[in-house]
Formats: C-alpha cells, structure tokens, sequence
C-alpha cells in the first residue's frame, strides 16, 4: 500500500455480532489512527486517518492476526480515501437498508465468561446464560437480520442498567453482545415437574440430584431439548432406549471435561481439538473401557464436551451423563416445553430464552486429522461457502436437497449456505422442519430465489415442493450430487473433469434404476457413467433395506441360484419366507433393480452373522461390520471388472461384479474364518476397486482427480484403505471436509450444477 493520509478498508466475511467494530476500535486507537468503523450492508467499513502520510499496515496486520476468534475475514478491499481531519476514532451508527451479512453459528461458553461464571464476586456467579461478543448463542436465537438484540429471541428481555452499561461501552467485552443477560434481567431455570407443568424448584443442584438417582431430564440447550440420564444406570438406559423406540443406536455422551472422556475412550491430539474447539462437535472415538448398553456392537463411543453454561453447572458434581436429542423417531429435536417434550422425560429443565431455529449437534470422527462429518449443524451453520470465481453468478439460487438426511443451501453474492441436518423429510414434522428452514435461511440472508433446485426422482417431496413454487426448476442426479458438493467445496476449476466415486444406499438413476455404486467422469456441466456396480434385485424394494437378509439372498441367487449353501445365518429365516424372496426374484415382482454400495454391505454384515434380520437405523448393518473390521489385514477378495459392449464401437460404463467376492466370502464362512478377517477382506476389496477403476479411468481419459463422496464413505475403515491404496497411484484425492458425504451434501451439489448452468 502506498503511503497515505487516509484510507478506507472494508472488510467482508463473518464480521457482524461477533465484537469486530470494538477490536477495530481498540486497535485504532491503540495505534493512534483516528476515524470511524461502520456495520454496512456486506461486511464492515474501516475509515482510518493519520497525521502524516503512512502505509497503515500495522493496523491490516493487526486486523488478520488479532481479529476477535468468532471473525471470519473472507476479503478486504483497502484503498487510499480523502482526508477530514477526524480528531479521534469512533464506531458509527449502522445505517439502514438491504443487506447481506454473515452470521456466527452459536458458540460454546469462553474462558473469561466461565472464570467468571465460577468467580463468587463476580454478579453473574453461577449465572447460566453468561455469555460475551465472544461467545454464546447466535444462529438458533436470530429471527431476522442485522443481528440487533430486537431481532433475536432475546427481545422479551429489557436489559438492567448494568447490563446496558457493559453493552454500550466499546471498551468492555460484552460491547454490543446481543444476548447479554445478568440473573436481574435475564432469561430463569425452572425445573418442571412433567405432569401440569409447573415449576418445582429453581434449583440446577436438584436437577443434578434427580439425575442421580436415576431419573430422565430434559434440558434446554442451544438449539433444543436434550434427553439427559446417568449411562450407567441400567434401567434408566433401557427406559430412555424404550421413550426413544431405540434399542441399538448409539447415544451420545456429554462429560465434565477431557479427562473424564479418557476414562472411557481413546483420544487423539486431533481428536481433543475438536472436543475442545468452540463448535463443541459430538466426536465418535475408539472405545477404551466400553459403558454397556451406550454404543452395542460398535467399536466407537461419541463425546462432547459441555458448551453452555448451564451444560457446566449440571456436570460439576457428575463425570458424564447421555445427552442424546429428544425426538421421537424421525421427528425434528423439540425446541420447546409445548411440543411435548413432557412425554419423553421425568422433569424438564427448561428456560425462557426461546429457541429460533432447532439444530442438533454435529457429529464427526477424525480422519487423516481432519473431521469427517456425520452430521453437520449447531457450531458451522451457517457458515459460507464461497464459490469458485468463474461460477459466480448475479442471481439467487435455492437448492432442496434429497429426501433422507436433507439440508437446504442458498446461494446469493459468491456464496453458499448449507443449512443444518433436517432429517428425513418422508415424516411429516420433518417437512414442516424443512420449510421452517427455507423460511429461516431466506429470511437472514434475504434471498428471493429465481431458480429452484432438486433431485431427479419424481416422487420426492422436495421434487414436488419444487415444481409447486413456480419457479424456473432446474434437476440434479443424486450421485452427480454428491460429487459436486466436494468439488465446490475443494474450488475444483470450471472445466476440470474429475472421476467421482459416489458409494452410497439409493439414489434416482437417470434410467429409472436405484443407483448406488457410481464412478462417474465428470465436471460442473454433467457427467457420464463410466463404472458402476452389477444391478441386483431389491427384493420388496424399500423392504430390502430395512431387512438385510433379503440382500444376501438376491447376491447367493445370483450365484447359487436355488441350490443356496447351508449358511447358518441363513438358519434364522424361516424356509418359507426365503421361498417367498426367491419366488420374488425369479419373477421379478417387487424387484427393482439396484446397484446399490449400501446394500451390499447389508448382503455381506447378514451373511457374516453380524445384522440383525431386521435393522433398526439405515446403516445398522454396515456399521456392524466396520466395527470389527481388523486393520492388520490389507489383501481382499477377487472381483471382476468387464465392459459389456467390449466389442462395439459405442463402449457402455464398466460393470463391477461381486459375484466371486461373495463366493469367495461364502467360503470362508464355511471355514469359519474370523468375522474381523473376512470384514477387512470385504473392505479391502472396495478399496481395489475404487483404485482399479481410476486406474481405467487415467489410462483412458487422463484423468487424475478422484472424488470420494456418499454415505459410505463415513466408513472409516473404507476411506483409510481407499486413500492408502489412491494414494500409492498418485492419485490427487478430494473428500468432503466441511461437509458430510452422506445426503446432506445433495443441496450443495445442486447449487454447484446451477451455477454451472447460469454462469
Ligand atoms: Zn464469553
Ligand atoms: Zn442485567
Ligand atoms: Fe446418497
């Protein structure tokens, strides 16, 4: 920067609500600049002024190094500006008008607000709404933008004189905290009884007592209602199991601290960074001394740590309790007393912040040091997304994702805005969710889109929602999807063509087929098929996934026609209704055809004597044989690779065919060869596959970028073998980071085809 009298900078990125004007206006005045810092429409605006002419880069050093910790800088644009003499620096008044501004996604307590939170001196002693502009809620209790304390959940509260006084001083930390509260002004803790409602107590310490002696809490967090118990009360594990219609799915853990989380799991040092970042993400990590009855059958326990204040009072004199959402089965987490949440628990300890916008906590696992998310929502929505420089496009664009784990994005101004895991929107209070969330996120961001986005199947909610609004609708194959999401996140060029291997359970095939296991050649534009798994009967369709052992029938028919080996798996189903699938199979009633990766890990965890004959949560099966899966093994099984048109001048995709992997692994069930070992087996077969395709794919197209997305790829054990083996071939590996593989991706891989498709 050229030497100067004055200058104007204006910053763009997460800059509002999160105490940038004060550091701006500490760090002037701290280097002697005079002049002003303004909220404006985009970002903030930075007028500084100095006596003699300077380069001010102290201070833009100053503002990249020191920027308060929730401040995401995306750009900032500086050039010299006229001189007016100011006499000292201020913060101005935000002026009015349409905006599009950032907001922080909520936040875990602070240092300095828990030091003093635990300082008997101190006025908010053992106050659990304490919070500062570092820290606290923000994207669960903001009903419209700018982030003003009118406009968030906050309003019904008239802050005391102390309170306005910190909330007005730019020198003080609460300066402009939107959610500031002291126990005169604030939101209260009643402990409910469940019955009537009424309070018993206002008392956390009872609380902690009632968890003690076996009881069911509800308690009110940031973005909804937990169900919190003691995990190592039987009855009371079994009980919560029975509320929730949960017998085997994994809960989640909340303890004290990270000690208490080594008590019972083995933890990385990349593994206690996340536990310990501000997001405060529920972290899957291997179990060390295992609580019956928390994760059965699995290998992983999830943890987090506490994240607001009340979290910590409760687990002052408590190690650890189950804090797991309080849904009902497929419904969104209750964010309210009136949505009966009464019915899950034995007392409700509530309080009267309200809830704008439910979400659940993220949950993740620590791959290659980086998070792998299962679920993505409370601490990085609403994080933005920018877009690649040849993408960006002067319109608005909403994009609705698929119909199972959905997320909705938006786009608008260069960026992308995923929201928070919604669900499974075939259930009616997940719809509901989701079009609170298409309210929520067009309402903050002020988005009037002009093209709308969803999948190719016809019968999906989000398809039909499309088609009523009217507008111009643009539709994206699922696993196209799925591979778009990774390269809009990885900034992948225009015109660079990647091979995207998308493994997961279903998706809408363009020829009307369930498609599944997908290596498809592709960039923004389209994509061709150039490998994909054998199709195989469903036998009863949706059917197929709730009960594995239909699976391994259609993969042993395949091979062994009606002469099936005597496999004792195959003992727990009845003759009858085995006969019943076969009948199925040969014709062809209530048999789409799949290529699905998923069910193929239904087929081999049946066989294998590991998934139940009816699996109580999608991945059920899978997860059950990656749980055992021994690292020590590193070879697999055969499998073929062949091209059905070889000879014609037209050369259709690559056909996978497991048909001697499943014999191979019959085989050794026969042989009673060890679960672990014949688990590792299996999954280091998908891993030379993956490499055997990309290898085609590189000899045929030159191709060197491979894209690894869908759900199956949250399977550890896949994604290690697989990039250990990419990466011995050179290959350039790309995986969703900042987003879960699994549907949840589907909507910003729609945005990606849209803006193709606009640009
Ligand atoms: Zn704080
Ligand atoms: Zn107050
Ligand atoms: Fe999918």
């Amino acid at each position: 920067m050229e030497k100067s009298k004055a200058i104007e900078a204006v910053v763009f990125g997460v800059v509002q609500g999160v105490g940038f004007r004060p550091f701006i206006y500490r760090t002037a005045r701290n280097l002697k600049y005079s002049g002003w810092v303004k909220n404006i429409g985009f970002g903030v605006e930075i007028h500084l002024e100095s006596e003699t002419p300077c380069d001010f880069n102290n201070f833009i050093k100053a503002l990249k190094h020191n920027k308060p910790p929730l401040a995401r800088i995306e750009k900032i644009d500086i050039r010299s500006a006229a001189w007016f003499g100011c006499r000292e620096f201020h913060i101005k008044k935000t002026g009015k008008g349409r905006s599009f501004v950032f907001i922080s996604p909520d936040i875990s307590i602070c240092d300095n607000c828990h030091k003093e939170m635990n300082t008997s001196t101190d006025r908010r002693f053992l106050y659990p709404f304490i919070n500062c502009t570092d820290c606290g809620p923000r994207y669960t209790i903001v009903n419209s933008l700018p982030y003003d304390r009118e406009k968030t959940t906050m309003a019904g509260f008239k802050m005391c004189s102390n309170c306005q006084k910190e909330y007005s001083d730019p020198m003080d930390r609460r300066y402009h905290a939107q959610p500031i509260a002291c126990p005169a002004c604030g939101p209260q803790v009643p402990l409910l009884n469940t019955c009537p409602g009424n309070p018993i107590s206002r008392g956390i310490k009872t609380a902690t007592e009632l968890l003690k002696s076996g009881n069911i809490l509800a308690v009110k967090g940031l973005g909804g209602f937990h169900l919190v118990c003691d995990p190592f009360n039987k009855e009371t594990v079994q009980k919560l199991r029975k509320i929730k219609a949960r017998n085997y799915k994994p809960l989640a853990l909340m303890a004290k601290d990270i000690n208490a989380i080594k008590n019972y799991a083995h933890v990385s040092p990349e593994e206690k960074e996340q536990l310990c970042s501000p997001r405060r993400p529920i972290v899957l990590l291997k179990k060390k001394n295992d609580i019956p009855g928390i994760a059965p059958g699995l290998n992983e326990l999830g943890f987090m740590l506490p994240y607001t204040p009340l979290h910590y009072l409760l687990l002052e004199d408590i190690e650890l309790f189950i804090a797991t959402s309080s849904n009902l089965k497929d419904s969104p987490i209750m964010k309210d007393e009136n949505e009966g949440v009464g019915k899950l628990c034995d007392y409700i300890l509530t309080h009267d912040r309200p809830i704008s916008m439910r979400a659940d906590d993220s949950v993740m696992k620590i791959f290659n040091s980086r998070p792998l998310f299962i679920r993505r929502a409370r601490g990085y929505v609403p994080y933005p997304q920018a877009v690649p420089e040849q993408l960006k496009y002067s319109g608005q664009i909403l994009a609705l994702g698929g119909e199972l784990k959905d997320t909705i994005s938006v786009y608008k101004n260069g960026y992308v805005i995923t929201s928070q895991f919604l669900g499974d929107l075939d259930e009616y209070q997940n719809f509901k969710y989701f079009q609170e969330a298409i309210a929520h996120l067009s309402r903050l961001f002020d988005i009037k889109p002009d093209v709308i986005v969803s999948d190719l199947h016809p019968d999906f909610h989000t398809t039909r929602y499309a088609e009523k609004s009217g507008l111009p609708h643009l539709q994206v194959q699922h696993h196209f999807a799925h591979i778009l999401a990774p390269m809009l996140e990885h900034n992948i060029a225009r015109k660079e063509k990647v091979l995207g291997i998308a493994l997961d359970g279903f998706g809408y095939g363009n020829d009307g087929t369930a498609w599944g296991g997908e290596f498809l050649l592709a960039d923004y534009s389209g994509y061709e098929r150039f490998a994909h798994f054998e199709y195989l009967p469903l036998p009863g369709g949706d059917l197929a996934a709730k009960q594995p052992w239909r699976m391994s029938l259609a993969y042993l028919y395949n091979i062994f026609g009606r002469d099936l080996p005597a496999l004792a798996s195959l003992m727990k189903i009845s003759p009858d209704k085995i006969k019943g699938v076969i009948r199925m199979i040969e014709q062809k009633l209530c048999c789409p055809q799949s290529s699905s990766c998923g069910r193929l890990f239904d087929a081999v965890s049946f066989l294998a004597g590991l998934a139940p004959i009816e699996v109580e949560f999608e991945a059920q099966a899978p997860m059950l044989l990656e749980s055992c899966a021994d690292s020590k093994i590193n070879h697999g099984y055969e499998f073929e690779l062949s091209r059905s048109s070889e000879k014609d001048s037209f050369k259709g995709p690559y056909i996978v065919s497991f048909s001697k992997t499943i014999k191979a692994i019959v085989k050794d069930i026969e042989n009673q060869m060890s679960i672990s070992e014949l688990s590792a087996k299996f999954h280091n077969t998908l891993a030379d596959i993956i490499v055997a395709v990309a290898i085609k794919c590189r000899q045929e197209h030159n191709i060197n970028t491979v894209v690894l997305s869908g759900g199956v790829f949250l399977n550890k054990f896949l994604v290690q073998a697989a990039f250990k083996q990419l990466e011995k071939q050179d290959f350039h590996i790309l995986r969703p980071v900042l987003y879960s593989p699994n549907d949840e991706s589907i909507s910003l891989g729609q945005i990606a085809f849209a803006l193709e498709q606009k640009a």
